[in-house]
């Protein structure tokens, strides 16, 4: 029976959804051997490095990412890095079919005065700080401030300016990094700004994030009711259903008794950031609003305005995203996910989306090359094939289990492969 190699570069959703949708086309005709390569060495992508610590349930999806992983013809190479060594072409050269599946890791900027000053920076740089993704433990967003503001009115900006608002402690039994739960009790911030260029109509959060706002027990969360209100009035008499669920949450924070915890999130509409000011850190951001100019005075500011592809060499981009055509991008590459369509939508629309190219790699698909695999390509000694990960995931859990925590994260690579016994 033929054998396909196919190459999936990244270890997000997106790839695994993919290596699923091949694992279910295998017949009596065809099966398919599946290399997963990522750079980090952590599969599961935004799962492990994106998803709010305090969202423990969206997370779950991994258990369906462990059991792809433990088909037979499956070899997960973390720790691998491609570019230089070892390149794309490299891969379409062994392989009969590559897929990108490497995201969008790059946070886009308002191009605005001010924007570089530090404590200015991209939710791109702060999720991955907060949820210990190596590169970023250094970061080191001032929290020694009294307001923090958060642009955007996307669930990242709602991510963010949660974990600015709450309760440090309450992120205790989460897996969020160690050095973000120290720095965040130590934070002086007390007020945090979310901030939408257009109303609250055009909001981009999904209803479900602002149905739980008002759950947070520590939390003060304040929308100006006239914002809602006139937000109704100009969505008219049919809604779409998404716009109504959103403006009906909404209107019950706007309407809910006030509440006088020591933290407060507020929600700002019609407010389009034009300079972030400061001589050598931010010190305010000024905004333009259909009443004039509004100046916030603030230390931090993180923009959460959407994401662009960092580039790969071999693999071809255009505004943030690889050049593709339902998928295809040349020859025997491939794209799923954020680098294919942008960066929209949940975990599970890459599900439906990897299906689809998948249908199209199997339409592509003539007689199986047989040239061989990465490992004849990999000088690396230290890469963490599946086992390794386990390791490293049963060493996390372990540590977490007497701290009440779903698991203790390591930090750093040199940490991530001790856990794994390199
Ligand atoms: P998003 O949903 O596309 O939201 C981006 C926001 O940035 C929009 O409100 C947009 O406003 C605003 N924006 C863009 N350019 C701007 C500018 N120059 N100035 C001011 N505001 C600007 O993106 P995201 O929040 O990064 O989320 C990405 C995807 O991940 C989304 O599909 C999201 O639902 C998903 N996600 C889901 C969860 C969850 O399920 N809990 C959590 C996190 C992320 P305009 O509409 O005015 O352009």
């Amino acid at each position: 029976m033929p054998i396909f190699t196919i190459a999936i570069v990244g270890a997000g959703p997106a790839g695994y959804f993919a290596a699923q949708a091949l694992q279910n086309s295998q017949n009596e005709e065809r099966t398919f051997a599946i290399d997963m390569i990522e750079r980090l060495p952590t599969p599961w992508g935004l799962v492990r490095s994106g998803v709010a610590p305090d969202h423990p349930k969206i997370k779950t999806v991994s258990k369906v990412f462990e059991k792809i992983a433990a088909d037979s013809n499956f070899r997960l190479f973390a720790n691998v890095e491609i570019g230089g060594d070892l390149s794309i072409a490299h891969l379409q050269e062994k392989y009969d079919a590559v897929i990108v599946a490497t995201g969008s890791a790059l946070g886009k900027t308002l191009g605005i005065p001010g924007e570089n000053l530090a404590g200015s920076m991209s939710a791109a740089d702060f999720v991955p700080w907060y949820n210990a993704h190596p590169d970023y433990a250094d970061i080191n967003p001032p929290l020694d401030c009294e307001t923090a503001v958060v642009i955007g009115a996307g669930n990242v900006a709602m991510d963010v300016a949660r974990m600015l608002a709450l309760e440090p402690s309450e992120l205790d039994t989460t897996d969020t990094a160690d050095h973000a739960i120290a720095a965040l009790k130590k934070s002086a911030i007390r007020n945090v700004y979310i901030s939408a260029r257009r109303g609250p109509e055009y909001a981009a959060f999904t209803s479900p994030e602002l149905r739980e706002l008002p759950k947070l027990e520590h939390t003060n969360v304040v929308i100006k009711k006239d914002d809602i209100d006139a937000a109704i009035a100009r969505a008219g008499d049919a809604p779409e259903k998404d716009v109504k669920s959103n403006l009906d949450a909404m209107l019950v924070i706007a309407e809910s008794e006030k509440s006088m915890h020591e933290r407060t999130m507020h929600f700002l509409f019609q407010h389009t950031p034009k300079e972030i000011l400061g001589s050598d850190h931010v010190e305010g951001i000024v905004y333009s609003t259909p009443d004039g100019d509004v100046t916030i005075k603030c230390g931090l500011v993180v923009t959460a305005i959407g994401y662009q592809a960092v580039s790969i060499e071999g693999v071809p981009y255009e505004n943030g995203k690889v050049i593709n055509i339902d998928g295809r991008v040349k020859e025997n590459l491939y794209v799923v996910g954020w680098a294919k369509r942008g960066p929209s939508g949940v975990i599970g629309t890459n599900k439906s989306d990897a299906a689809a190219v998948v249908e199209l790699i199997l339409s592509d698909l003539q007689s199986p090359k047989s040239a061989g695999d990465i490992s004849q390509l990999l000088t690396n000694q230290n890469v963490v094939d599946q086992s390794t990960w386990q390791k490293i995931n049963e060493a996390e859990i372990a540590a977490g289990e007497s701290l009440g925590k779903p698991r203790k994260k390591a930090i750093t690579r040199a940490e991530l492969l001790h856990l794994g016994g390199l």
